[in-house]
């Protein structure tokens, strides 16, 4: 399997590369996202193994066989152990590890974040780390992870790489404004290869201080400055496993059609459900379930893709959706418009920046986007969101974060007959207490292993927002 970007022309087959090439990579140097150059086939018989491995084997024996059909520079049982010490019930929770429930009228929750930071970003990063230490380790490289967060993807990318060999981890992330629950599942890590930095400025300062570490060649190629952003290909890729897990959970034969319901911000997830469709898995429809940051409701509505400006980006109660474009949407465009790299260069590398924006609504790729593909869309807001877990806990007796209230309120307007619709719960209502109080009058359940970790001693450090210093610091921690 080769992988190519997503602004190559169609004649440049010689950029492409093999997978353990891309794992370590962000974008593609021509600015593009990675894809493989052509999505594996899943026959009959090849959707009834998997059924049955899943069923009597579990959930890292389905990771090994969809992942092989994407890695073929890793020895399969190198591959294969990576699978198996990745998803365990210890890890996970449960023996499924992406349990299904059913909530009501043939509308199913699948359980992504029973994992360390309780927030399905786990299920990438839990395998991103052990491929990196790894393909580090084979290699004898070192690798310093630097990124910025608001909650979920650092504490993810930090659980995935504590004490992982040949890694380090420089989380920026602003001074005071995570909640509680979060800085204190961060900052309580001890490990000598996690470094959290507080900077006193807002989230946007923590990126432009990411990214002018990152803009600096020679400092970024002196100390191997790397990421773990939502446009890996590897994230992704870890992600479809869910896909074929929930479906086999919500049917009992390989002939009926299931439909997704997905959280969304960066794409990442909902177009991981795109890959598993291209592969052949029987899905209905993916439906694309925004805040009121509805950038990919505005598409899939009206062929308008618009970045918003900052002023436009609104601060919400289902946080992790707050984006002011989706990073990963480019994939899927990329296949929209038949795998034109040209077309797609036009559009995400010369129109956004120009006008920030594009307008597929007259042009006959867009219909295919519900036709062919199965996308539809809609969106919640914090209103829909609070009424959303209140009738789900007290009428149906379960309690669900706000992102997954989201996809709840989005997936009733999208419900066929005949259809299960699965949503993806993408964390904990713990991760969002302050909502669910709100909602609900009373705390969520905070699961035992979580018991007082805010009393406990934090390691952080806290800085200016000032790239200089973050560089200083980095200098001053790699030795
Ligand atoms: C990251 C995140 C999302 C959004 O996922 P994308 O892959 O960016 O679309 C939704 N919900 C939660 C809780 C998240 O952490």
């Amino acid at each position: 399997m080769k992988y190519l970007s997503t602004r190559a022309a169609a004649s440049e087959t010689a950029e492409r590369k093999r997978f353990c090439e891309i794992l370590l990579e962000g974008l593609a140097p021509d600015g593009g996202l990675y894809l493989p150059e052509h999505y594996p086939q899943v026959n009959e018989t090849q959707l009834a193994t998997w059924r049955s491995v899943y069923r009597e084997q579990g959930y890292a024996a389905l990771a090994f066989e969809v992942l092989s059909l994407y890695i073929d520079d890793i020895p399969a049982a190198d591959l294969k152990a990576i699978c198996d010490k990745t998803y365990t019930q210890a890890v996970f929770g449960t023996p499924e590890i992406v349990p299904l429930r059913h909530l009501e009228n043939g509308l199913w929750i699948e359980a992504l974040s029973n994992g360390p930071t309780l927030a399905f970003k786990d299920m990438a990063m839990q395998l991103l780390g052990n491929l990196f230490e790894y393909e580090l380790g084979r290699r004898g490289e070192e690798l310093n992870i630097l990124g910025a967060t608001s909650g979920d993807t650092g504490s993810a990318a930090e659980y995935a790489m504590r004490g992982k060999k040949g890694v380090r981890v420089f989380m920026t992330s602003p001074f005071g404004r995570m909640s509680p629950f979060q800085q204190a599942q961060m900052f309580s890590l001890m490990d000598e290869n996690i470094h959290n930095i507080a900077v006193e400025g807002v989230f946007d300062d923590c990126q432009d201080m990411v990214k002018a570490v990152s803009n600096d060649l020679d400092f970024k190629r002196k100390y191997k400055i790397g990421t773990v952003n939502s446009i890996n290909w590897a994230r992704l890729m870890a992600q479809v496993v869910y896909y074929f897990a929930g479906y086999f959970q919500a049917s009992t034969s390989n002939s009926e059609k299931v439909s997704f319901t997905v959280p969304s911000g960066n794409f990442g997830n909902v177009c991981a459900g795109h890959v598993a469709r291209m592969m052949g898995l029987p899905i209905d429809k993916l439906v694309v379930a925004t805040n009121e940051n509805d950038v990919l409701d505005e598409f899939f509505r009206t062929g308008v893709y618009r970045v918003r400006g900052s002023a436009d980006t609104h601060e919400t109660s289902s946080p992790s959706m707050d984006i002011s474009k989706a990073s990963n949407f480019e994939r899927f465009v990329f296949d929209l418009l038949g795998r034109d790299g040209t077309r797609t260069k036009a559009l995400f590398g010369d129109a956004l920046s120009r006008e920030g924006r594009f307008d597929l609504g007259s042009d006959p790729a867009f219909a295919q986007a519900s036709q062919r593909y199965g996308f539809v869309s809609g969106k919640s807001t914090h209103a829909n969101r609070l009424a959303t877990i209140k009738d789900t806990f007290e009428r149906l007796g379960s309690m669900i974060d706000t992102h997954t209230a989201d996809a709840v309120k989005v997936a009733r307007e999208h419900l066929q007959a005949g259809v299960p619709m699965v949503v993806l719960e993408t964390a904990l209502p713990i991760k969002f207490a302050a909502t669910i109080v709100e909602a609900l009058g009373c705390e969520p359940d905070r699961p035992a292993k979580f018991e007082g970790i805010e009393a406990l001693p934090k390691r952080v450090t806290r800085m200016a927002a000032d790239a200089q210093a973050v560089k200083t610091y980095i200098a001053q921690h790699c030795a």
